[in-house]
């Protein structure tokens, strides 16, 4: 059960969970999924979970079935120990680290798997990464029927998976409650990722340019620009820089993801760029 050295408990099979689950004091609990490598953007989550909840979970798993065959699943950054300092230095409850095994007791392949609407995983990341969000919806569903939260914590910076999870706790009739919480920035603008370890100091330089071409965009359309324009703006700003490759900028229905045309609907604009090997997200609300 964990490192003795550290008070945060560690849980690491699903009898384990459930036993701790059974003898816990009344209360809510709030679950923050998450692959580990944490960082302040986690512990927003880990805060609002508190601020809500009586008892916070968080589950450190690197889920296989997400990675597609050339992405990084491999080489992801495992800290756990510096991951459990962390959560018990934000006073989370338990942290729940399964293997792989424990998650897929029948394998990976073959197995019951959660299918996201077509509409909202064929655009964004899911254009890029096939099957991705089939894996995240499935692990999802997968850990909430371990965990049984009354909420759960999601980061808004990976806005197109927040409304893939929103969309099947809806449709699935899950009893939980999706929080999403507001993306924890650099002080230079860059979002908080787990990936951005792997920039070189050059493309560290260069990746506060990413949260540069979302504001442009969005301050270009409230300044009358069209949408088509601000977005072709948004994207040379990026291209034009020394080995980054953009993959989508759009400008989306907050809700439904398609790609809005009238300025002054409700739209967030989402990006994708690569940074050599390095892939990083973000987006920006235009219109709330
Ligand atoms: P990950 O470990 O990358 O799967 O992320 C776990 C959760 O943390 C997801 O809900 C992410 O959206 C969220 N998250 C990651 N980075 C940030 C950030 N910079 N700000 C807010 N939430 C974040």
């Amino acid at each position: 059960m964990g490192n003795s050295a550290l008070k945060v408990l560690v849980v690491k099979t699903v009898q384990e969970y459930r036993d701790w689950r059974d003898k816990l004091p009344s209360g809510k609990i709030g679950f923050v999924p998450t692959m580990g490598a944490l960082h302040e953007g986690h512990m927003a989550l880990v805060q609002a979970a508190r601020k809500t909840c009586d008892h916070v979970v968080v589950s450190i798993f690197v889920n296989p079935l997400q990675f597609g065959p050339n992405e990084d699943f491999a080489k992801y950054p495992r800290v756990l120990e510096q991951d459990l300092a962390l959560c018990e230095k934000f006073g989370v409850s338990a942290v729940f680290h399964p293997t792989v095994d424990v998650i897929y007791p029948n394998g990976q392949s073959g197995i019951t798997t959660v299918h996201p609407p077509a509409e909202l995983i064929a655009g964004l990341c899911g254009a890029f990464r096939p099957g991705h969000f089939v894996g995240v919806a499935t692990v999802v569903n997968n850990l909430l029927n371990i965990v049984r939260p009354d909420y759960a914590f999601f980061g808004e910076k990976d806005y197109q998976q927040l409304q893939v999870i929103k969309h099947m706790v809806a449709d699935l009739n899950m009893q939980v409650q999706i929080v999403g919480v507001p993306i924890v920035r650099e002080s230079d603008g860059l979002a908080l990722s787990s990936r951005n370890v792997y920039l070189s100091g050059k493309q560290r330089e260069l990746a506060p340019q990413i949260y540069g071409a979302l504001t442009a965009v969005k301050y270009l359309i409230h300044g009358g620009a069209t949408i088509s324009d601000a977005v072709a703006h948004g994207k040379s700003l990026l291209s034009a820089l020394d080995g980054v490759t953009v993959q989508y900028l759009e400008c989306c229905d907050p809700f439904t993801l398609q790609s809005v045309s009238d300025p002054k609907a409700p739209s967030i604009v989402l990006v994708a760029a690569k940074y050599g090997d390095v892939r990083l997200i973000d987006n920006l609300v235009v219109n709330a």
